[in-house]
């Protein structure tokens, strides 16, 4: 059977806020639409296109931003690199004058409330977020292609293969948390080092390492602005930023230049319990919120659940006294690992497995990195990873009224909380008398994920955002 190799830079990757799934991966197909159309030289003809969102991605886009996201995607802007700041003016443009600028190429009439349809009774066989874009031409020729936001922002177009990657043999191959400790067993590495290992078969090794450590720099800048960022989130719940609150009640009113000075002043507060559980719940607050208003954050491994993985890294680099770019590389590494077996073995898309499949993927991911760093044995690693799962199981996604906020944004906290402590019983644990392993608790996830009411499933149809009155203003 082909392997499905997942590079660390699958899980982890830089975009813009609130969804990975309903931004992220919608914005990347409609670059992928765009491109294929330039690609064969039919760019300059194109004169009108239509994008029809199925599935969960009706249901929740405009809470999740997918309209805006497939209007930049069409415009061929990156989500890693496009002005965070520049999204509600591009938009704002595009509504004013009814016209886009295809690939930054073509200028074609456009009016979004007519030419992006939300299909919500509609959805396609094959996965909830689905989303088809056409195209008509100047010759009278039409085209459709429909594209699936499989979770994470990984996307597969229609009777595509895009998951294996065709060639790549991978020293370890892993699809399980057994594979994982064959080869741990087998060669006598650590997780991270097995990992690293295998990436180096797409790059060589320092290419990896400051790719790592890219990707941290952007989780430490978005909890730097979130944590110094008051004011109300958009959207219209009128949900209020609380990580500059809790900010200034932990270090007071200064407003320090950058993140390390800051960091330092956390650091000189001491380590009482309280204090670090409020600063681990302020670092989570703030990456979400940032998500939440359209910011630039990390994938880890979906957007929605971003703040988990920065919270409990951030806890390990100020209250654990054990900084150093290798420490926070070796948790990457083993954090993605982890996210890799939960992809391949369950899903990390909310829209089929609920909140289970991100926050409760990413406080796995992150037990793991966690006790890697603290110097767990691969066995506690794992049983990490393990813990934070199992205590997640079942958990449903109900976003109110569509938008990545609540009960979004607490959740992160709530997923680094439960990431530590599963870590510190593993430490504390012997692995021999676990009675779960991390392969059984990815099939149950899998299991319970088949098994959810389709309602629970980021539809915004059951839970909170049924019970919870809300009075969102038409725009
Ligand atoms: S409830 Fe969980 S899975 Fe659903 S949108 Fe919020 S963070 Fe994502």
């Amino acid at each position: 059977m082909p392997h499905e190799a997942i590079s660390v830079f699958d899980i982890f990757k830089i975009g813009i806020g609130p969804s990975s799934s309903h931004t992220l991966g919608p914005w990347r197909a409609a670059q992928r639409f765009i491109n294929n159309i330039e690609g064969a030289g039919d760019l300059s003809k194109v004169t009108s296109v239509r994008v029809l969102l199925y599935g969960s991605l009706a249901k929740t886009g405009i809470g999740h931003g997918t309209d805006i996201a497939v209007q930049l995607g069409l415009c061929n802007d990156d989500p890693v690199t496009f002005d965070v700041d520049s999204v509600g003016t591009k938009i704002a443009d595009i509504a004013a004058m009814k016209r886009i600028v295809l690939a930054g190429k073509h200028e074609i009439n456009f009016d979004a409330r007519t030419d992006i349809e939300f299909l919500v009774t509609e959805s396609l066989p094959y996965h909830p977020n689905a989303l088809t874009f056409l195209a008509s031409f100047a010759d009278g020729r039409e085209i459709a292609e429909t594209f699936y936001s499989i979770g994470g922002g990984f996307i597969k177009k229609e009777n595509e293969k895009i998951l294996i990657r065709e060639g790549i043999e991978l020293p370890f191959p892993i699809d399980s948390a057994d594979d994982l400790l064959h080869w741990c067993r087998r060669t006598g590495l650590s997780v991270s080092d097995v990992v690293l290992e295998n990436e180096n078969t797409w790059r060589p090794d320092f290419e990896t390492k400051t790719g790592v450590l890219a990707i941290w720099e952007v989780m430490k800048q978005c909890t730097f602005r979130g944590s110094h960022t008051a004011g109300t989130l958009p959207g219209g719940l009128n949900v209020k930023r609380r990580a500059s609150e809790l900010n200034k009640k932990l270090i007071g009113d200064r407003r320090y230049e950058n993140y390390d000075s800051w960091l330092m002043a956390i650091r000189a507060g001491g380590n009482n319990f309280k204090y670090t559980l409020d600063w681990v719940s302020c670092f989570a607050l703030a990456v979400n919120e940032e998500n939440a208003s359209f910011g630039r954050v990390g994938t880890a491994p979906t957007n929605g659940a971003a703040g988990v993985i920065p919270a409990v890294l951030q806890y390990y680099v100020i209250f654990c006294d054990g900084y150093s770019e290798d420490k926070i590389i070796q948790f990457m590494l083993t954090a993605a690992e982890v996210g890799s077996i939960f992809k391949k073995g369950a899903t990390i898309s909310a829209a089929m497995g609920g909140c289970q499949a991100e926050v409760g993927v990413s406080s796995a991911m992150a037990a793991a990195g966690l006790t890697e760093v603290l110097g767990g044995t691969q066995r506690q690693v794992l049983m990490a990873a393990e813990i934070a799962m199992e205590h997640h199981l079942g958990l449903t996604c109900d976003p109110i009224a569509g938008l990545v906020q609540v009960p979004c944004i607490e959740r992160n906290t709530m997923g680094a909380i439960k990431a530590i402590t599963a870590s510190q019983l593993a430490l504390q644990s012997a692995p021999d008398f676990a009675k779960v392993s991390l392969d059984g608790v990815v099939k149950t996830m899998w299991d319970t994920a088949k098994d959810m009411n389709t309602k629970y499933k980021e539809t915004s149809e059951g839970g909170l955002a049924v019970h919870i009155p809300i009075s969102l203003s038409e725009c």
